[in-house]
């Protein structure tokens, strides 16, 4: 593994070969109050190659993570990466939460080098073959017993966007009605009908008009900023009291849905988490009007959240299930899961030529075996709690960060102006000036974050489902120096 022994050229970012088996034993100690000062570390600068420079000349103003990750990437294995001048960095975005088991595992490329010493057909549209029948039977293995007995599965085009769309075509279809709930800060995509699900303005106000505008926004729990401005168990009763007179009363002035989207942990949302006893609610409710539940585990899927699918935290059976980035292991994959009853839309109801990437299907499989084989779902848990543990202390010290949350390795901080005008709850504003400097402070130290949630406010930590508890430690303790710095600037 020459990649993982590489060293970096700063202290703070030595990377120690073989902690992937370490075992988490030591309980999180407190530091003391005050933060120590840091010491002497060299920084990363990012002075624009020619690489760089090319692609911002060269690729569309759309382009989006390099603007705020400048990097060129040249080689990646675990939980690093290395860019074209030889620097390492952490990577706790992992392709926004794909790479459940890290860059280039090797059971993953085993599986590749497999179809293709096996010169099995590459494409097949959606024909059979031995290795798409195991990927079903594999992914079927993982499902509630409940949803797996009267499971079908829809092969789509390889984006998770096009899952969506597939999705809202299904029940659709099924239902006879044509419109769909969704919730605000909700993320299902970028697609003309993903977009209308949207939460997020920003992507949909140029566009005008959307094509499908038959979509009505809920208030999601976000308990932390509650839409109801009442916070915990209060403001859940309220949000589901709302959603259940909205289906039930004939004034309400909205006809029922053909389906209610949700992400169990809103993402790009903000890494916002459902209550469990709101998430039950929400599928009494729909059951009991017969709305379909569509549950988008795109992100949360596959043992993230502590759980193999973030539902199960819940103990809900959702209708319908939307599956993309870690099933295909690397490899662009996505596909519905839905149960029978709403299996009526006729053939070619969504084709698409790429449905049949036999090498995403081999390494899917190699990856869902993986995660089940090492329990991986109770590794993410441990880990999750632990750099939570590492959040919470360091809250001690920084009246910045406003909100910890997430389930699992889906974990996000909140950034808040503690100077600023607190809102009903008492919680300050968003401090959405701190977060692009934060995450510019992480990189400079070798961490990659990714922000998101309301003017970018939260900073969202998305790590291989395998990294190690030392691993852990030393994302805390970077985050920690460059929270210091991005403080001290601010
Ligand atoms: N749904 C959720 C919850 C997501 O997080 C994403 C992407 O981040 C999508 C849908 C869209 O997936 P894709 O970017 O593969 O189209």
């Amino acid at each position: 593994m020459r990649f993982g022994m590489r060293t970096c050229p700063v202290r703070l970012l030595v990377i120690h070969p073989g902690v992937e088996n370490m075992p988490v034993t030591s309980p999180i100690q407190a530091p003391p109050a005050r933060v120590s000062p840091a010491p002497v570390e060299t920084l990363y600068q990012f002075n624009e190659s020619p690489l760089l420079a090319r692609q911002s000349r060269q690729e569309s103003n759309a382009r989006s993570y390099p603007r705020r990750i400048p990097l060129a990437l040249k080689r990646a294995k675990g939980l690093y990466v290395e860019d074209v001048e030889g620097r390492t960095f952490i990577d706790c975005l992992a392709g926004a939460g794909t790479l459940a088991l890290g860059h280039n595992h090797p059971v993953v490329i085993e599986a590749i080098q497999q179809v293709l010493a096996d010169e099995l057909p590459l494409h097949t549209l959606d024909l059979t073959t031995p290795v798409k029948d195991r990927f079903v039977q594999d992914l079927f293995g993982l499902l509630p017993a409940a949803l797996a007995a009267e499971a079908k599965i829809q092969f789509c085009g390889p984006t998770g966007t096009d899952a969506v769309e597939a999705a809202l075509k299904l029940v659709r279809t099924a239902t006879g009605r044509s419109t769909v709930l969704s919730f605000q800060g909700g993320y299902h995509g970028m697609s003309q009908g993903a977009l209308s699900l949207m939460g997020s303005l920003g992507p949909k106000k140029p566009l005008g008009a959307l094509l499908s505008n038959g979509v009505q926004f809920m208030p999601y729990p976000y308990d932390y900023r509650c839409p109801f401005g009442l916070g915990g168990a209060e403001g859940i009763k309220a949000n589901l009291h709302y959603l259940e007179n909205l289906l039930n009363d004939p004034e309400a002035g909205v006809q029922l849905p053909a389906a209610v989207i949700v992400e169990v942990v809103q993402g790009e949302g903000g890494v916002i988490p459902a209550d469990l006893d709101w998430l039950r609610g929400l599928r009494r409710i729909t059951e009991q009007a017969g709305v379909a539940l569509i549950v988008d585990e795109i992100q949360s899927g596959f043992g993230r959240t502590g759980k193999m699918f973030a539902f199960e935290h819940a103990g809900i059976i959702p209708d319908v299930v939307v599956l993309s980035k870690a099933i295909g292991g690397s490899l662009p994959l996505a596909v519905v899961v839905y149960r029978d009853w709403l299996d009526t839309w006729l053939p070619g109801a969504h084709a698409g030529t790429f449905r049949g990437n036999q090498m995403a299907m081999a390494a899917g499989s190699a990856v869902m075996r993986y995660l089940v084989e090492h329990n991986v779902s109770a590794h993410a848990a441990a880990m999750g709690e632990r750099l939570s543990e590492h959040l919470h202390i360091l809250q001690r010290d920084f009246a910045e960060l406003g909100d910890i949350r997430g389930r699992g390795l889906m974990l996000g901080v909140e950034l808040v102006d503690p100077t600023g005008k607190p809102d009903a709850l008492g919680h300050p504003p968003v401090h959405a000036r701190l977060a692009p400097r934060l995450q510019r402070e992480c990189l400079k130290r070798g961490l990659i974050l990714e922000l998101g949630g309301r003017q970018g406010g939260v900073v969202r930590f998305l790590p291989p489902l395998i990294i190690t508890a030392a691993e852990i430690d030393r994302v805390a303790e970077i985050f920690r120096r460059a929270l210091e710095a991005a403080v001290a600037e601010a």
